[in-house]
């Protein structure tokens, strides 16, 4: 059991993941697998994850009763004989999946959706390679490639061949000089990894070009070099407040070929979300995911469900890398953690060094989201934008991360925290966000370049005054307001995530990492 999860304090409710004796979860699955596909069509999918053939890919095998969830694999993924091809006498992860109704069904089917809530489990059984999923039809719980495999047996992997998997988008920016980096950053679901990964750059000097938007492979070379590859080949990005105004790269990129899952029709056969309101002429009627006709806004409810989606291959994006399919993957010059932070947390800091990174990364916090489990507005923790998804004890996932700085002559990435959802009084965000978060990214390209353009504070370096271009801005955006630090905020924070460190992780947690926190409030008490 601890190598699965951490052991809590006392008889606390542990949120790092959930641990079953393997008598019991065989008990379950017989209890649900036997006769579970009856009437329906099993789909066999070979597939890989990362480029066909390539040393860092790994392999899976997913028998699944949807064909819903065969066509989205055969996006998101490489699938097919060329796979079967590689394979040889090797090693694959076997992947059951089934939607769990069978015929004749025992209940009606609600809108046409075959899944069985009341039955769902997700199980990892990293002795056998094997992940089984029952009663769910959607998005991770049934495209076994993604995070079952990629991030949950995939971080197993990783610590027992030493390298990551993570919560990650990879990204190459470009300046006008044609010098050329690539950085990855971990953010929870529905904060920002897809629009991120293909963002058009408000800055005319640089180019972004995108590697992968969810899903990072990342090992050091025998250079010292973190090299990642996007195990994926499609993307499963969110539809609300996708736009030409947003993320027109998603928009061409979604033109066609795609999947739309829980978004709203409109009557000349296109798709709408919230946030498409402008692109749609006044006399389309659209009709809501929920089915109701001539929908509109003034009903009161959303036209697309909130965590609607496209399924769309990666392929189709105009601005993937020229490398994004490299086997070698691509060199990681800087980490970047963030999440929704509405108050409190600056809109860019630098660690200090690689172990105070890892505590910024461990001590992750958001907003809940409609992706999550979790309804209000809570600031939920989430490390590493992995609480869902560590396939092993979070203590020994830091411990594993932390293990790189003891390693010799490493290029160990420069580590930053970003938080793009700061709010005002008015509970208004206080910078524009999207293209113009490239504005940060030019701040941390210098920073990787060794230029002099950070100020030390209390939680980490911040741009220097001045040091972030604003040229071109066309908001108002209160430049103080965003990096202001309150004192007290960050002391009920430090509070905060000693209490979730001492309850959740306990004993597991390295001392490393608590050394962090406690340097942490001393300098936040010393302000
Ligand atoms: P992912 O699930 O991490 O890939 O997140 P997405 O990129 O799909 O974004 C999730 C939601 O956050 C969408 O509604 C976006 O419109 C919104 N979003 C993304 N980037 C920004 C930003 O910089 N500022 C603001 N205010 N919203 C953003
Ligand atoms: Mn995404």
């Amino acid at each position: 059991m601890r190598d699965t999860i951490p052991v809590v304090k006392n008889s606390i409710t542990g949120t790092l993941g959930n641990w079953m004796s393997p008598d019991d979860l065989d008990t379950e699955l017989n209890m649900r697998f036997p006769g579970c596909m009856k009437g329906r069509t099993m789909f066999v999918i070979p597939f890989s994850m990362g480029p066909v053939g390539s040393a860092l890919s790994k392999i899976g095998i997913e028998l699944t009763d949807s064909a819903y969830v065969a066509a989205s694999m055969r996006i998101m993924t490489r699938v097919g004989k060329k796979v079967l091809k590689t394979l040889g006498n090797g090693d694959f992860v076997k992947c059951l999946h089934s939607v769990g109704a069978p015929y004749p069904l025992k209940e009606p089917m609600v809108s046409n959706w075959p899944c069985n809530p009341k039955e769902t489990i997700i199980a990892h059984l990293p002795e056998r390679n094997e992940i089984c999923s029952y009663g769910s039809g959607y998005g991770g719980n049934s495209l076994l490639g993604k995070k079952c495999f990629a991030l949950r047996l995939g971080s197993i992997l990783g610590r027992r061949e030493g390298w990551l998997a993570e919560h990650m988008l990879i990204l190459g920016i470009e300046n006008s000089k044609g010098e050329k980096k690539y950085f990855a950053a971990a953010f929870p679901s529905a904060c920002g990894k897809t629009n991120l990964a293909m963002m058009k750059s408000a800055l005319p000097d640089y180019k972004i070009t995108c590697v992968g938007d969810d899903i990072a492979w990342m090992r050091f070379d025998k250079d010292g070099k973190l090299r990642a590859i996007n195990p994926e080949a499609g993307f499963f990005g969110v539809a609300p407040g996708t736009s030409m105004k947003t993320n027109p790269m998603a928009m061409e990129t979604i033109s066609r070929n795609t999947i739309f899952t829980n978004v709203a029709e409109t009557s000349d056969g296109g798709v709408f979300w919230e946030g498409l309101e402008g692109e749609v002429s006044r006399t389309t009627k659209i009709k809501s995911w929920l089915g109701v006709e001539d929908w509109h806004a003034e009903q009161g409810k959303p036209a697309a469900h909130p965590n609607s989606r496209f399924c769309t291959p990666a392929a189709q994006c105009p601005i993937m890398d020229e490398r994004w399919q490299d086997p070698e993957g691509v060199p990681i010059e800087a980490i970047i953690f963030g999440g929704r932070r509405p108050e409190g947390v600056p809109l860019v800091y630098e660690a200090f060094n690689w172990q105070h990174g890892v505590y910024i990364g461990a001590s992750m916090r958001s907003e809940a989201t409609a992706a999550a489990e979790h309804k209000s507005k809570v600031i939920m923790h989430d490390p590493f934008a992995m609480r869902p998804f560590f396939g092993y004890n979070f203590g020994h996932y830091l411990e594993h991360w932390l293990s790189f700085q003891q390693k010799q002559d490493l290029d160990l990435p420069k580590i930053y925290h970003v938080n793009w959802f700061r709010k005002d009084k008015n509970g208004r965000f206080m910078w524009p966000g999207f293209g113009e978060n490239s504005r940060v990214l030019d701040w941390i390209f210098r920073r990787v370049n060794g230029e002099d353009c950070a100020v030390q504070s209390a939680i980490g370096n911040l741009p220097r005054k001045g040091s972030l271009n604003l040229e071109g801005l066309q908001e108002d955006v209160d430049m103080d307001a965003l990096f202001s630090i309150p004192k007290e905020y960050w002391q009920k924070e430090v509070k905060d995530i000693g209490k979730y460190f001492d309850e959740q992780v306990h004993e597991d947690l390295p001392p490393e990492i608590m050394k962090e926190l406690r340097s942490l409030e001393a300098r936040v008490n010393s302000m």
